[in-house]
């Protein structure tokens, strides 16, 4: 682990994800080490609905203040972008679903913007409109019933992102009455950028910000790549590691991560806006992208896709790297990866060039 010198990962697998697992059962994690006056740091929130950690490789006074910099800003991303939070932008533009506009905070709008642009890059795949259907799709709650067809098709109407319209001044409205917008797709992402932005501009050379598995890293650990892995979707193990790059972002979006059985059958939380019911090709889509809040939409967005559009899109988007896994545990990953990722599940991959 972590002795990527000649592009390869080596060392024993096992033995590898063992130890990776110990330390986490997010999915995601890290080797610390020692050395000299600085050393790895870890800072664990819960927040953004999930487990925030922060990573910092430096004298422990820097780290600590950085920590308290960055939970304070993700704190106000939330104050901003939750869905529940009746001051928020998100609560107030859905509040006034069907009325007028409501001037929202830059960051809203632009996440906003980027959404629908997406949208359209996706072919509809992404949409935050997605959240006009939430209040049928209880998933993951003990009670879990699905929703009838009928009414899923009765609330189809209201998910359309071309629906939301922005005006001049960060101004924001929902064309229909009882549309909703939700940033669940993207808001951690921006939230593990502006992070990490915070963390350069403090002097962090090396570090990660993750939340729910989905994360950034600076520099690497003391000469060595930073290590992600990618959770096999079945199992309690790790099926993936991927060496990642000063910069790199690795997002993953999974039908394990919030679902209800139901009469033996699993749904998830992704909704294909086409049909309004969580989609059924992936069970987990993986991004490396250098910016988070894209591989946050992009996961998703391929998650929702399916197989031939999201390898269509990866062709046509060279930016963009991803590991697709099948429902049927077959994987797929962009040639790009070859020599940064490693199976440690004896999970076979074909290339997508
Ligand atoms: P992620 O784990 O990043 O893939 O985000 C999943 C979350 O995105 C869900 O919990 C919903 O809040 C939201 N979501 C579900 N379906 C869609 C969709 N088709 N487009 C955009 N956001 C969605
Ligand atoms: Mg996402």
């Amino acid at each position: 682990m972590g002795r990527l010198s000649t592009g390869k990962l080596k060392g024993s697998h096992k033995k590898t994800a063992v130890t990776i697992l110990a330390l986490t059962a997010l999915g995601v994690s890290f080797f610390l080490f020692k050395w000299g006056k600085s050393a790895v740091y870890i800072f664990t929130r819960p927040m953004l609905g999930t487990v925030v950690n922060l990573t910092i490789n430096a004298d422990k006074q820097l780290a600590q203040n950085v920590s308290v910099e960055v939970f304070e800003e993700i704190s106000r991303i939330e104050e901003l972008m939750s869905p529940y939070r009746e001051r928020s932008d998100v609560y107030r533009i859905n509040k006034s679903a069907g009325e007028g506009f409501v001037e929202v905070g830059y960051e809203t709008f632009e996440l906003i913007k980027i959404s629908k642009e997406i949208s359209i890059e996706s072919g509809g795949a992404f949409d935050i409109s997605f959240a006009g259907l939430g209040s049928l799709w209880k998933t993951g709650s003990e009670d879990f019933i699905p929703p009838a067809r009928e009414r899923v098709m009765g609330s189809l109407h209201l998910v359309d992102s071309r629906n939301i319209e922005l005006g001049a001044e960060n101004r924001v409205r929902l064309l229909k009455r009882g549309m909703k917008i939700g940033l669940g797709a993207i808001a951690k992402g921006y939230a593990i950028r502006r992070s990490i932005e915070i963390m350069r501009s403090r002097g962090i050379t090396s570090g990660i910000v993750e939340a729910g598995g989905d994360l950034q890293v600076i520099g690497n650990k003391y000469g060595k790549p930073w290590i992600a892995g990618i959770r096999n979707p079945r199992e309690n193990s790790l099926a993936f590691a991927v060496a990642l790059a000063d910069g790199d972002s690795i997002v993953t979006s999974g039908d394990y991560e919030r679902f209800s059985l139901y009469r033996g059958k699993r749904y998830h939380h992704i909704i294909d806006p086409r049909s309004g019911f969580p989609t059924e090709t992936f069970s987990s889509v993986t991004v490396i992208h250098r910016n988070p809040t894209l591989a946050d939409a992009y996961s998703t967005s391929l998650f929702v896709m399916g197989y031939d559009r999201s390898v269509e899109f990866l062709k046509k988007n060279k930016d963009v790297s991803a590991v697709l896994i099948g429902l049927n545990m077959k994987v797929h990953a962009s040639s790009r990866l070859k020599g940064r990722i490693e199976s440690l599940d004896e999970m076979n991959v074909s290339w997508v060039e």
